[in-house]
């Protein structure tokens, strides 16, 4: 059934060479019990490695039921491996997370059938073990794990049980215990060899082959004229070997991902804290971006209800987006200039003053801090401004310099709360004024409350609130929305020859910005804020990734014996590679998911409690969780890899 022809195989350990098998030739048929005995290094296991397809021998051939097998690939013989070889272990190697029952069926994940519980029970029931099946290996003995391997073994009805020092770790009961096991399953016609070193052990073989130095130096029956019991072996033997690998999926994924949370469950601080950081990186990313876009929306908001006919006039140079280079040649904006701008009436509709400044505000017992603007009464028609409570100020009230306000809708509800403001006298800046009216509200933005403002009669503002002799700047309304162009050229040929200006100097000392232009300014200065904003908390997710794949990369490490005993039952690399991505991938999930609940709430908090304007888009929300998989991916592909090219008997052996 089995045979070896001339398996050479040397191990080098730097200058040293050892050679564990020395030209070993075999052949194990159908029904035979073998024991492989010999000192300790001479080669056991290597041998019985090789006959497990486990381990390639540097050179000879290897024979299953008469078909070549030595130059198949991995991914076949971790099927043959699955299909027709089972193993026992001297360390039992059973999975410690799982229940007997799931311990035997783990082979049948790679090998596809779906009856898994009912043959692992009819094999516990084999082993004698049924009452024993929902119990986990650390609540089991010695000998009681070692014949739930002995059944895991039998699960796929192999043609051979290799079992490597199966009683090496067993008191003496145990050890008749498993070798009546073993006895017992030759006598009804499996084929079974084991190694050990126990003359005693292999004393209860059929046959016996001494192995040292790595040479068969004898192969003998013990009794020999008896016939080998069971079924004849062309009952038993395909009459070839089936080689292809199968498309097993489905249940795999099931078993992987059940495998993936037993593994976060029995590290639940471990799990918890990658699963942490994935959660703040994908919380960041979408309250950041819902702040960046609620402040353009909020901009956007402001800007048109500003109309589109709307110039600002404003001192110095029109480059640099708006900041000013050569503040000397600044233009002073005079009373004068207003007037001049406002008789260009063929292109020209309404015109305001504006001069702007902080005010500190008190209402009996209640301070407030605001900014505080000054204009004139054509304010409110060019900032759509109508007062929801109380009117506006008069020309006779600019003239007068009178000592009234207009509130913004925050600063009524930091000094008056719920009371009505209109007619009320409020202190600014230690002068008494009268509230004459409430402006509609505008909106809060993450940079700035629109609402938390005072409007004063220009005068009034220059040379009582805020010492001012010159205007800040000239609101212009412009005919129509097909005036603007014509508008701002008249506007800056009046202002120009006012100053006394030559078309050169104008452009440096002052500038006239239409509502594009300052769309435009608004609109990149938020995008660039909510880039940075998106870019730090990107990072924060960057972070969280990493963190995810040094949680797999400690897992990988402590599973090693896992990865050698799953490949050894039949996984191939992209088994134990999905396996293992699969657990990242759900880690980065479930923080990704968590991370959208929480980043949700948090933008709904800052809502609430800053007053900012915050928007959350489904496309944030969307791409949050399709970033965190692929973290889950990207960050869980090197332990996995790491963990497929394991080899599964180092992987056996490490500890
Ligand atoms: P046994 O099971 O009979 O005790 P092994 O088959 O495990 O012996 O080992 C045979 C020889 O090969 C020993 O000398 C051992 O040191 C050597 N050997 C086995 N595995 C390795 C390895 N992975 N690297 C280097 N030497 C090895
Ligand atoms: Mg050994």
């Amino acid at each position: 059934m089995i045979e070896l022809k001339h398996i050479n195989k040397t191990y080098r350990m730097g200058d040293n060479e050892v050679h564990a098998l020395r030209d070993v030739s075999l052949a194990i048929d159908q029904g035979e019990f073998v024991a492989i005995i010999g000192s300790s290094g001479s080669g056991k296991s290597t041998l019985m490695h090789t006959l497990g397809l486990l381990d390639r021998p540097d050179s000879g051939q290897y024979f299953l039921n008469g078909s070549e097998v030595h130059h198949l690939s991995d991914e076949q013989w971790a099927v043959l491996r699955n299909r027709h070889i089972g193993f026992v272990f001297q360390q039992f190697h059973l999975l410690p997370r799982m229940s007997a029952l799931d311990n035997v069926a783990l082979p049948l994940i790679y090998g596809g059938n779906a009856e898994r519980k009912s043959l692992a029970h009819d094999r516990l029931v084999d082993v004698g073990l049924a009452d024993r099946e929902q119990h986990n290996p650390n609540e089991l003995s010695g000998g009681q794990q070692q014949r739930v391997a002995v059944a895991r073994s039998l699960i796929n009805d192999p043609l051979i049980i290799l079992a490597d020092e199966p009683t090496g770790n067993l008191d003496s009961k145990s050890k008749a215990d498993i070798m009546g096991l073993f006895k017992a399953l030759n006598s009804k016609g499996k084929t079974v060899v084991i190694v050990t070193h126990e003359p005693e052990i292999a004393a209860q073989a059929k046959r016996v082959i001494t192995m040292r130095d790595g040479s068969i130096i004898s192969d003998k029956l013990q009794d020999e004229g008896k016939a080998i019991p069971g079924k004849s072996a062309a009952d038993v033997l395909p009459s070839e070997v089936a080689v292809e690998v199968e498309v097993r999926e489905g249940m795999r994924f099931l078993d992987y991902a059940r495998q993936a949370i037993l593994a976060m469950l029995s590290h639940k601080m471990r799990a918890f804290l990658s699963i942490l950081g994935i959660l703040i990186g994908v919380a960041a990313v979408i309250a950041m971006i819902a702040l960046g876009r609620g402040a353009q929306q909020s901009i956007e908001q402001q800007l048109s209800s500003l109309g589109s006919n709307l110039l600002m006039v404003r001192p110095g140079s029109s480059q640099a987006g708006g900041v000013s280079l050569g503040a000397g040649a600044s233009t002073r904006f005079t009373f004068q200039d207003v007037t001049a701008i406002a008789k260009l009436t063929a292109s020209v509709g309404n015109v305001a003053p504006s001069v702007t400044g902080h005010a500190q505000m008190v209402y009996g017992s209640k301070n407030w801090s605001t900014q505080i603007e000054g204009t004139g009464p054509s304010y409110e028609k060019i900032r759509a401004a109508a007062p929801i409570a109380g009117r506006f100020f008069t020309d006779e009230e600019v003239t007068a310099r009178s000592k009234v306000a207009l509130l913004g809708t925050s600063v009524v509800t930091q000094l008056f709360g719920d009371e009505d403001p209109v007619g009320k006298t409020v202190k600014i800046n230690l002068v008494n004024f009268t509230v004459i009216g409430v402006l509609p509200p505008r909106g809060a933005s993450p940079f700035r409350d629109q609402d938390d403002i005072v409007l004063v009669p220009v005068t009034t503002a220059m040379y009582r609130l805020l010492g001012k002799q010159y205007i800040d700047s000239i609101y212009v309304e412009a005919k129509g929305p097909d005036m603007v162009d014509t508008a701002q050229q008249d506007v800056g040929d009046i202002l120009a020859k006012e100053h006394h200006m030559s078309a050169k100097e104008a452009e440096d000392s002052f500038q006239i910005r239409n509502m594009s232009d300052m769309k435009q300014t608004m609109e990149s200065s938020t995008q660039t804020m909510g880039m940075l904003l998106g870019a730090i908390a990107a990072i924060s997710l960057l972070v969280g990734g990493i963190g995810i794949m040094n949680i797999m990369l400690v897992s990988v490490t402590e599973r090693t014996r896992e990865i050698g005993l799953r490949k050894a039952l039949g996984a191939n690399n992209r088994d134990i590679m999905t396996q293992f991505l699969i657990e990242s991938v759900l880690m980065s999930l479930i923080g990704g998911i968590a991370g959208i609940i929480v980043g949700v709430g948090a933008s709904f908090i800052i809502t609430i409690a800053a007053g900012w304007a915050v928007k959350i888009s489904l496309a944030s929300v969307l791409v949050a969780t399709v970033f965190s998989v692929i973290v889950g991916l990207v960050f869980g592909l090197w332990p996995a890899h790491q963990a497929s090219r394991l080899n599964p008997i180092e992987a056996l052996r490490y500890e």
